[in-house]
């Protein structure tokens, strides 16, 4: 019984053992994921601001421009495709905002949005 009870205990203090390692190595973990982010947060933001530089006109080593001209192409393609949306939108007859048609009710007053004042938006 003792005996029993013994090896309860120590497979019980083993299993706490093993669940507070595991607790504490989850908050490591969640740490180096915060770490990580903190990073990859950085690496944007030095992204962006060299992004703003060239767009400014300055300069930079080859592999960078090659990726800058990448965004360079992007952009152009998402204006194009800015352009030949068929963005129509709904003017509002009681307080003159556009709505993307489709909405029934007015964003910025909550009035009914009339069909009638469709209009393409372009
Ligand atoms: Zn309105």
């Amino acid at each position: 019984m003792t005996n029993v009870m013994g090896k309860c205990c120590a497979m019980t203090a083993s299993a706490m053992n093993g669940m507070k390692r595991s607790a504490s190595n989850c908050r490591k973990d969640g740490n180096i994921a915060d770490q990580q982010k903190r990073i990859n947060d950085l690496t944007m933001e030095i992204g962006r601001l060299t992004i703003r530089k060239l767009d400014e006109g300055q300069t930079a080593e080859e592999p960078v421009l090659e990726r800058y001209r990448r965004i360079i192409e992007a952009r152009e393609k998402i204006a194009a495709n800015e352009q030949a949306k068929d963005v129509r939108k709904v003017v509002c007859p009681v307080c003159g905002e556009k709505t993307i048609s489709g909405m029934r009710y007015c964003g910025r007053c909550g009035a009914e949005l009339d069909r009638g004042a469709i209009a393409k938006n372009r």
